[in-house]
């Protein structure tokens, strides 16, 4: 490995151990997983990079917090905590908690939805997209085409084509527009970052057209150390201080605190100044949620976001977190396996239709992809393609993804620079040898949500 890497800013306190179990033992479980890494046992898995959602590690300044819960069911300690945080950091002053970050989308959303509207952004998320459609609307993707090539280099390929989207929003007429949703770090396409110049951009023609604009912000942090390295006119400000600007342009934000928060649940829904929205999503947040100074959370549960918050901003760890991702990324691509370029914030997207081309998209290449590295090295990845896609809502068909990835979630804190080498010695070694990899086939296909509990076999 030829890549310089950065020592972790943080040193070990208290040891987890990994079970390795032998070879043998994973293809038994993966095969009762019915080749699906989501039905393996966590106890089956060495390295989980399934998600990097709630999978972090606290500190211990964090931890010290859990012990200084107040638990009252209203105005607690740690509410009021959380919210000084919350103004410090976004510059927002008017908070709801909430149990993680779809808790407040199924709050938002029905306020500003009214039945058959758009909700426009660079490329929803899929439970966001879930209750934007729950809610009556209907999600609408504008994220710019370089996105869609994995071996182009783009310094922000989660920008908003705002011209197209313009275009649409005259299109439709504004009164069929719900509101503009920018979602930082563009999660769907690969962690890229949104520049401060494309959110002012957006800005300014939903400001032409009265439209409000939110942000879907689980992992602004690295969005914001991103907008620093790459963005000239950003080069020598503060993480904080472009936090500030980003969601200045913003009238709010969902956020699950289960990604830059540094906590394992959470999540917020916060406004600048549209208090009688706010109050709207209090009421709406002891339904569904809880009272509006716990919703969903305890008192220590918000201690503990109220100080993640903080320390997720932090210059000298958010250059380790993305150095490590960029660091497992340039490994696996200097050995010729193909990833998404540049290298995105939280995860290491790995282009299985570059890799295994014999594998056509109805045989999922990057959930095979994913089998293969469980049973070659106990490591959990995740396939986003064509079976996260699924079919056609009106056919049936099953849809062609534009990309076939397999994802590396990097948790925060979690793992270091030696587990990096050994994912990527994983998958070079498999690369070496693609051609045997073998597509699947459903055994089970479940009607909805299909990826987390499909069973399937392996097509000969
Ligand atoms: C994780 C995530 C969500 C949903 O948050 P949960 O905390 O998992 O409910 C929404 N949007 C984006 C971009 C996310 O990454």
């Amino acid at each position: 490995m030829s890549n310089a890497h950065l020592a972790e800013p943080f040193r070990i306190k208290m040891v987890e151990p990994l079970k390795i179990i032998s070879k043998q033992q994973r293809i038994e479980a993966i095969k009762r997983a019915g080749y699906n890494p989501f039905l393996l046992k966590s106890d089956e898995v060495y390295i989980d990079l399934l998600t990097d959602s709630g999978t972090g590690a606290m500190s211990d300044n964090q931890w010290a917090g859990l012990m200084l819960g107040d638990e009252s069911y209203a105005g607690s300690r740690n509410f009021q905590n959380l919210e000084k945080s919350v103004e410090e950091i976004f510059g927002y002053k008017l908070v709801i908690p909430t149990h993680q970050g779809r808790g407040a989308e199924q709050i938002l959303f029905p306020q500003l939805i009214k039945k058959g509207q758009f909700v426009l952004g660079n490329m929803h998320f899929d439970t966001t997209k879930a209750h934007i459609e729950i809610s009556g609307g209907l999600a609408k993707n504008f994220i710019i085409q370089e996105a869609f090539d994995t071996q182009k280099e783009h310094p922000f390929k989660g920008n908003i084509d705002v011209q197209k989207m313009e275009d649409f929003i005259k299109e439709k007429g504004t009164k069929n527009i719900a509101f503009i949703l920018i979602t930082i770090t563009c999660n769907s396409a690969g962690g890229q970052p949104v520049s401060m110049q494309n959110i002012k951009e957006v800005k300014s023609c939903a400001k032409k057209y009265g439209i409000r604009v939110f942000f879907d912000s689980a992992r602004y942090a690295e969005n914001a150390y991103f907008i620093k390295q790459r963005e000239e006119k950003y080069k020598d400000t503060s993480i904080s201080k472009i936090i500030k600007e980003m969601f200045s342009y913003g009238d709010g934000t969902t956020v699950s605190a289960k990604k830059d928060g540094l906590v394992n649940i959470g999540g917020l829904l916060c406004f600048k100044d549209d208090v009688a929205l706010f109050k709207k999503c209090q009421s709406m947040c002891v339904v569904m949620e809880g009272f509006p100074t716990y919703g969903g959370l305890s008192g220590r549960d918000m201690e503990c976001l109220a100080r993640g918050l903080k320390e997720g901003i932090e210059e000298e760890y958010l250059k380790y977190r993305i150095n490590q991702v960029k660091y497992l990324g340039e490994s696996l691509s200097e050995a010729g396996v193909p990833v998404q370029l540049p290298i995105g914030g939280h995860a290491v997207f790995v282009d299985a239709a570059k890799l295994l081309p014999h594998i056509p998209s109805s045989q999922f290449p990057a959930h095979a992809l994913a089998n293969e590295l469980y049973i070659k090295s106990g490591i959990r990845a995740v396939e986003i393609g064509s079976l996260l896609l699924g079919r056609d809502p009106q056919t049936h068909e099953q849809q062609k993804s534009p990309m076939e990835l397999l994802r590396l979630t990097i948790p925060r804190r979690v793992y270091t620079y030696n587990h990096m080498d050994f994912i990527a010695d994983a998958l070079i070694n498999i690369s070496k040898d693609a051609k045997s990899v073998k597509g699947v086939k459903f055994t089970y296909e479940p009607e909805i949500l299909r990826h987390f509990t499909a069973r399937f076999e392996v097509a000969e």
